[in-house]
């Protein structure tokens, strides 16, 4: 992609060079490790700079996109055109008596550690997640019976016209592995999680039983984006896709995972391409032996590689 120069000055004008990084390649920013590169790749210090670079990109017309820790996420092998704007560098976190506030940059693991540290129980499930405050909103994380939407009670967000908004968060209409912010476009900039006092020898309990949970039955040795899908109503995916006999199943590097048939794992430098048909390829062969439909939990970005 040919650089816009004019672009890139105005983006270190906003947030400094340090913070602009050109042709990035989003298969250091992503789980999955595969994917094209971002045009520009931009890390705001500051509320005040994000709102700026959204107008900025407004008044450009050039396409922006959020990435967080990039653990439900495919990027394809033609990368994203544009801004990609991540909020690694907004991450403090803070307790003010049962409530902690997040920046949208922090893992929830932290904050989950946070509670813990501070003798508030609630975000015990999230003990595992490796997902930002940002994305875990985004896509109202849970496991284990907990997700963000029993604990989360307020937000601050910008709008795609760059203004701020607090809101509290039923307005955000989170629901399973879903919320509004895709379709309003909001920019998380921090959360507000209210928990209750608790005890904690418990609270370490719950988690390491967590912990151990999610060593023993996921594939954490190799690279994947999680559970590629949904839960489906009456139905497990993982056990659909074991009974459709599709563990072990690999198109180039990427293969079903042998331990959690949930999980797609980039087992051998896969491309996004392999990865994906992997994941249509698996689809179809459940919903042919079940009539199930397998919706897609992981967000696939970007676009194809033109090689
Ligand atoms: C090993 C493994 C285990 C996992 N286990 C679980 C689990 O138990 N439960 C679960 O729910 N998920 C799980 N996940 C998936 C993932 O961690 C969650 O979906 C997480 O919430 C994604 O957060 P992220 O910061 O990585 O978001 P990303 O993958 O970077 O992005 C996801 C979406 O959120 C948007 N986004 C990110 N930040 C912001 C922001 N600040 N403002 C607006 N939009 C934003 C992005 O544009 C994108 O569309 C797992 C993933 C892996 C790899």
């Amino acid at each position: 992609m040919a650089m816009n120069h004019h672009l890139h000055e105005k983006l270190i004008a906003l947030t400094s060079e340090r913070n602009v990084m050109v042709n990035e390649h989003l298969r250091n920013h992503t789980y999955t490790r595969l994917g094209g590169q971002a045009d520009f790749y931009v890390t705001p210090e500051t509320y005040e700079q994000v709102q700026q670079i959204i107008k900025l990109a407004n008044q450009e017309n050039i396409a922006f996109t959020m990435l967080g820790n990039g653990s439900n996420l495919i990027v394809k092998d033609g990368g994203i055109r544009g801004i990609v704007m991540n909020l690694q560098k907004l991450s403090a976190i803070k307790t003010d008596s049962n409530m902690i506030i997040a920046q949208s940059g922090a893992r929830i693991i932290d904050v989950s550690r946070e509670a813990l540290k501070e003798e508030l129980t609630g975000l015990e499930f999230a003990c595992g997640i490796p997902g930002s405050v940002g994305g875990a909103l985004y896509m109202n994380a849970g496991a284990y019976g907990g997700e963000i939407k029993d604990v989360l009670t307020s937000t601050l967000v910008v709008n795609r016209e760059g203004e701020l908004l607090t809101l509290t968060a039923e307005q955000l209409d989170l629901d399973y592995r879903t919320s509004n912010i895709p379709d309003r476009g909001y920019i998380v900039l921090e959360a507000t999680f209210t928990l209750k006092a608790g005890d904690p020898k418990a609270i370490k309990e719950v988690m390491d039983d967590l912990t151990y949970k999610r060593e023993s039955k996921q594939p954490l040795e190799y690279p994947s984006c999680g559970s590629v899908f949904k839960r489906p109503p009456g139905h497990f995916a993982g056990k659909l896709i074991q009974d459709s006999d599709l563990q072990g199943k690999q198109i180039g590097g990427a293969q079903v995972s042998l331990k959690h048939a949930g999980f797609i794992v980039n087992k051998d430098h896969a491309t996004a391409k392999e990865y994906i048909e992997l994941i249509q390829y698996v689809q179809k062969a459940v919903k042919e032996k079940f009539n199930v439909n397998l919706e897609r939990e992981v967000r696939i970005i970007g676009e194809d590689s033109v090689k």
